[in-house]
Formats: structure tokens, sequence, C-alpha cells
């Protein structure tokens, strides 16, 4: 089998780490290729979902919110520039309880890195959001700032913009490439060769289904439900402006206003059972509603009673601690390995890019050692959320 034309660096996964990817890369100069077997945030990605929250706060974590602060301003200058409004300003909400360890660890990074916040005392969580019902010990951090991201939307306006630059974007998977040393090039399931000086395997929740060797125990998906409930015709309080996104890290539990007459968006951030993300069929469970209603029947009884008008099923894959994987492959010289978004990388899309592209790019950058592939010094112990 010919190899076609040679690209300086090809780039599996058109989820929103590849996307971004590509992009800077082909910013950076660079003869890119982009490929998906299945096409941008389809509806097994984890990309594919309708929307997704864009929050600065990650406790003690800087890294994050220095990332999620970079990422925001570029997102935006993006859509910007596109001329889609696919990031709504809904601000974002943590509801925290007593001395909850990880809100207070927030507020003290958001102040160190200059972000802008408010923190509410029950009293004033109560005024400014009366539709939630919260206990006595709850207080809250708002960003008003954050918000959400229309996520299947903006990832395939990053494809189609990558591809008006100059990016090759083929529909074709890639099959897990074998030996070490130098990759010269991927074969495709349809039979393709296709040769490049680097490769980006930003596969998400498949990383650990084309290395199950390296990664089969370092990422390890997991099925999440995402429920939507109607609000009332002509009732303003669970959309934007009144109702923002919001969090509970605590109660594992976090949601988004009405967004494009979808519904209100309710899902538990707990990790669910081992899954499949091309065979698993992603149809919500009878217990999974039933927890999602009592999250709602507790916070926000002005919903209790609202129908489900859609459902989805989606996977985390998640990292041992949460913490992204961004590392060159121990066997390949010229193959990244970038993935373990674990529930929290959309946002970071656009930084991310950047980061990637400079690896590729330059010998010289400095690595970030918590996206190390090195056991060392992890808690098999979700610590990022
Ligand atoms: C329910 C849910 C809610 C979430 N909420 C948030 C949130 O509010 N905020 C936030 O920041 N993050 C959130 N996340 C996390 C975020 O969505 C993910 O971290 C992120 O989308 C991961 O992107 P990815 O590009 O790594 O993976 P994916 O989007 O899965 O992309 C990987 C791509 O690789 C392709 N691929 C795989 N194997 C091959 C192959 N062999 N050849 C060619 N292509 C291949 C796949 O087809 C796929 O398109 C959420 C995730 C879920 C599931």
């Amino acid at each position: 089998m010919n190899a076609e034309r040679t690209y300086d660096t090809a780039v599996i996964g058109a989820g929103v780490f590849g996307a971004w990817t590509a992009y800077r890369l082909r910013e950076a100069g660079q003869a890119v290729a982009l490929l998906d077997g299945y096409g941008p945030a389809h509806s097994r990605a984890s990309s594919g979902g309708e929307s997704r929250i864009i929050r600065m706060g990650y406790g003690a974590d800087e890294v994050y919110t220095r990332w999620a602060a970079r990422s925001l301003a570029l997102w935006q200058d993006f859509f910007r520039e596109v001329g889609r409004p696919l990031f709504q300003r809904t601000g974002v909400l943590w509801l925290a309880h007593a001395d909850d360890p990880y809100t207070l660890a927030t507020i003290e990074t958001l102040a160190r890195v200059g972000v802008k916040f408010e923190r509410l005392t029950p009293a004033e969580l109560e005024g400014r959001f009366p539709q939630f019902t919260l206990g006595p010990d709850a207080w809250g951090v708002f960003e008003p700032d954050s918000g959400v991201i229309m996520a299947r939307s903006a990832v395939r306006e990053v494809v189609r913009e990558a591809v008006g630059r100059g990016v090759t974007y083929l529909p074709e998977a890639v099959v897990a490439p074998e030996g070490r040393g130098r990759l010269d090039s991927v074969n495709t399931r349809s039979g393709r060769k296709l040769a490049a000086a680097n490769f980006v395997f930003a596969c998400g929740p498949w990383l650990p289904k084309i290395f199950p060797r390296l990664l089969g125990e370092w990422i390890r998906p997991t099925r999440q439900e995402v429920f939507f409930f109607g609000v009332e015709a002509g009732d303003p309080a669970f959309t934007t402006p009144a109702m923002p996104a919001w969090v509970d890290f605590m109660k594992l539990v976090y949601g988004a206003p009405d967004l494009e007459g979808r519904g209100f968006k309710l899902a538990i951030d707990a990790h669910g059972p081992p899954f499949d993300p091309d065979a698993g069929e992603r149809l919500a469970t009878a217990e999974g509603l039933a927890l999602a209603r009592e999250h709602l029947a507790r916070l926000l009884p002005g919903l209790r009673d609202a129908p489900v008008v859609e459902t989805r099923v989606c996977q985390y894959e998640n990292t041992p601690n949460g913490d992204f994987l961004i590392d060159r492959h121990p066997d390949f010289e010229n193959v990244w390995l970038v993935g373990g978004g674990s529930g929290h990388g959309f946002k970071h899309g656009p930084a991310l890019g950047e980061y990637v592209a400079s690896k590729v790019t330059r010998a010289d950058t400095d690595s970030e050692p918590r996206f190390a592939l090195s056991a060392e010094g992890k808690a098999r112990r979700r610590l990022v959320y």
C-alpha cells in the first residue's frame, strides 16, 4: 500500500481536543490532516452533547483555572470571528455547604488568578436565586463571566474553520499502530495509508481501545446520564438570565438553564458504570431518572413535576485522578496521546490545542508534569472536578 501525501501532523479524533489541536497546528503553518471515523462531535463522542459548562473554579488546581480563563477568552474570540454566538454568558453558580473545602480553595485560587467572582451568603443566595431551596448551611460563589458553550455546534464550527484554513479532514477510522521507534504512517479501516511526521491521537474514550496495554487501566470510560426537563411555557425562572449554570461538587450534581428551548439540564456527576463508547446503548435508566428527580425535588421544587423532554447518555474518560493525559507515547517518539478529559475537559479545548501544538512543533517547551503518563504520585482517586 502506498502512502498518499505526507502531512506534518495527522490528528486522529475530531472531538474538542483534536479539533482545536488541528486548528492551532494549521495556524502554526503546518500541513495537517484531521481524521475521524464517526465525524466531528457525533452522538457517541464525549464532545457530542448539547451544551457544556465553562467555569473558572477548580479548587486549588490553579493550572486548570488559568487554562479555563485563557480558553474562555479564546472561545469568545473564535465565536466573534466566525459570527456564531455559541457561548451563553449565563454565569456559573457554585453551591457550597458549610466549610466545603473544594469551594473554599476555589475562592482562594480565583482571587489569586484575578477571576471575577462573588461570594454569596445564604440570604444573598436565596434573594438572587429564589428557584433554589437550599439548607441553612448553604452558601455560594458566583462567576458572572462564565457560562455555557453549545458544545456540538462549537466543535463542528472549529472543524469547519480549520478546513477553511487548509486542514484536510478525512472521515476515516485509524487502525492502532504497531511497532516502536518512529511511526511513518497509519492505516485506516478503509485501506488508506496516511504518512505524517507527527501523529496526535486525540481519541477521547477510545484511547484505551486503541492502546489497550498502555491505557487500558489509565483511562476508564464511565456511563453518564443527562436529563432535560421541560419548563412551563412562558416561565422565565429556569432560563437565562434568571437561572445560571450551577454545580454542586459535594453532592455530585450540576445543571444548566433551559437554552434554545431544549429544557432544564440536570446531570449526575458521580462516575457511572464502565461503558463502551461504540457498542453502549444510550437510553437513560429508571434509576438514573429517579436520582435526578430526587435532586430536583430537593433543590428546585418548582421543577418537581416537570416532564423529561430529552435524555442523553454520554461517557467520561477518566484518568486515575482527573488530570488530562498529554504525553508522548513511550514506544513512538513522534506520537502524542491527548485525552483524559475526565468529565471536565470540554471548556479547555482552545488552551489545550495551543499547548499540544507547541509540544508538537517545538522541542524546547516546558511540560506540565500533571499531564504525564506516569503513575508517580498519582492517587487512583478523583481529585479534579
Ligand atoms: C455528560 C457529560 C457532561 C460533561 N460536561 C462538561 C462540562 O460541563 N464542561 C466541560 O468542560 N466538560 C464537560 N464534559 C467533558 C467533556 O465533554 C470531555 O472532556 C471532552 O468532550 C473530551 O473531548 P475529546 O476530544 O477528548 O473526546 P471526544 O469528543 O470523544 O472525541 C474523540 C474522537 O476520536 C474519534 N476516534 C476515536 N477512535 C478513532 C480512530 N481509531 N480513528 C479516527 N477517529 C477516532 C471519535 O470518533 C471521537 O470523535 C462532559 C462530558 C460528559 C460526557
